[in-house]
């Protein structure tokens, strides 16, 4: 955090009742609700408008968040354009087993990928709502944030210039490694989970074999297919934390997707051109609380979950939602408890996904180690899946996110 600077009162100085710091899902849905409501907002990005709207990242939404998104008018083209999954598959043990969770709860997933996303909401809050946005800033920084004159500062991309910013609060959507996080007062308490183990993060120029997500479970590490659209597929491959992409050259890529993804009676994948090769080393974290005196935390900047059960950007839009409409409901009408209960709230969803986040991480890495008890563990809970009604259902619900409440 940093102190007010000298031209704290500066003339030139602008003010907003909400700064929102970062253009992701998150700083562009609480941006979007805010200009709903005719609430004034400034939100601060540090890439270009082309850099975010061309990042390659998440594709799964749960049916709860794009019904949210719906009720804010932000969903018409994600509605036109989103594929339905209404199943995905497990492969273990050179088989190939249909989870059907549409047909056990009526709900779906819906795939549309981050940057059509992010493209939808820059549009509506820049082009529609005539929100302000400003891309390419540097060097933003976080003033008094504790106190109730907070501002945000930033160098001007065009002019070089410092810009101060007053404002009534800050909206901190900056992702894992923004100022938000580094702006955090001492008794921010950050609780990490190391996984111990790298993914591959691949995506490819090819339609996927079958219009399901794969979970290949498999002796050799864990493989998933995750489509993306018709043309574009993603792929994880499980490998060391720290190995280096370019240790694996496309015919290996597709050599260990071939192996580990196999199974008796499907296809072998499409192949196609590698668009992006990169190690995540899985770790998950969680700040709390969520709030620093006028400063919200929402999505990455908050918590981390690694992309095991694609649940990132699903927490970053419930997240919005609630500091959306709660920063409306106190500056519009003076109400202030959806301000005072965000964090909790917030909170609760973050915590269950992170379980159901480490649980299936156990069920996708645990063949894999070479430790015969834990795999054998973990295929006693793979088969409970399909014979298990109850855990069937309970899993459904998690992978899902349909419980009645978080
Ligand atoms: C390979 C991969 C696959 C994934 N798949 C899924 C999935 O299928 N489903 C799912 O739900 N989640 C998934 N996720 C997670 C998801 O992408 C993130 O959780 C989501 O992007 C979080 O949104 P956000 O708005 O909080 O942060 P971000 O999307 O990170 O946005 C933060 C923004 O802040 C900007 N910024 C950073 N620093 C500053 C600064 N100092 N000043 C101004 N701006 C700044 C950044 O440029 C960025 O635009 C995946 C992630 C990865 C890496």
């Amino acid at each position: 955090m940093t102190s007010a600077p000298s031209h704290f009162n500066s003339p030139s100085a602008e003010r907003f009742p909400v700064v929102v710091v970062g253009a992701g899902p998150a700083g562009l849905t609480v941006g979007n609700i805010l200009r709903a409501a005719g609430v004034d907002c400034l939100v601060l990005e540090a890439g270009t408008r082309e850099f975010v709207e061309q990042r390659p990242r998440a594709g799964v939404i749960e049916e709860w968040a794009v019904r949210g998104l719906e009720r804010r008018g932000l969903a018409d083209r994600l509605l036109e354009r989103a594929e339905r999954h209404s199943e995905c598959e497990f492969r273990f043990d050179g088989r190939a087993h249909r989870f059907a969770h549409t047909e056990l709860t009526g709900r779906h997933h819906w795939v549309y990928s981050q940057p059509l996303l992010v493209t939808d909401l820059v549009r509506e809050y820049a082009d529609v709502r005539g929100g302000d946005i400003r891309f390419g800033v540097r060097d933003v920084r976080l003033h008094e944030p504790d106190s109730d004159r907070p501002a945000v500062s930033y160098t001007d991309p065009d002019t070089g210039e410092r810009r101060l910013v007053h404002c009534d609060f800050i909206a901190g959507c900056d992702g894992p490694r923004g100022v938000s996080r580094a702006a955090l007062p001492a008794r921010a308490r950050t609780s990490r989970h190391d996984y111990g183990i790298g993914w591959l993060a691949l995506l490819a120029e090819a339609p996927p074999c079958a219009d399901r997500v794969l979970f290949g479970m498999h002796p050799g590490g864990f493989a998933g297919q995750m489509p993306r659209s018709s043309r574009l597929t993603r792929y994880y491959l499980q490998c060391p934390p720290g190995d280096d992409p370019a240790d694996w050259p496309d015919e290996r890529v597709w050599a260990e997707l071939q192996r580990r993804l196999r199974a008796a009676d499907r296809p072998p994948l499409t192949e196609g051109p590698l668009l992006e090769k990169r190690v995540l080393d899985m770790h998950d974290y969680v700040v709390e609380p969520m709030v620093f005196g006028r400063l919200f935390l929402a999505g990455d900047a908050a918590h981390l979950v690694a992309p095991i059960a694609a649940k990132g950007m699903n927490l970053a839009l419930n997240d919005a939602f609630l500091l959306g409409d709660a920063l409306v409901a106190h500056l519009a009408e003076g109400d202030d408890s959806g301000l005072d209960g965000y964090s909790a709230r917030c909170l609760r969803r973050v915590w269950e996904y992170q379980d159901f986040s480490r649980w299936l991480a156990e069920i996708f890495h645990g063949v894999s180690d070479g430790d015969s008890y834990r795999a054998g563990t973990t295929l006693a809970r793979l088969r409970r899946l399909f014979s298990s009604p109850a855990a069937a259902a309970a899993f459904a619900e998690q992978y899902l996110g349909t419980a009645d409440t978080y």
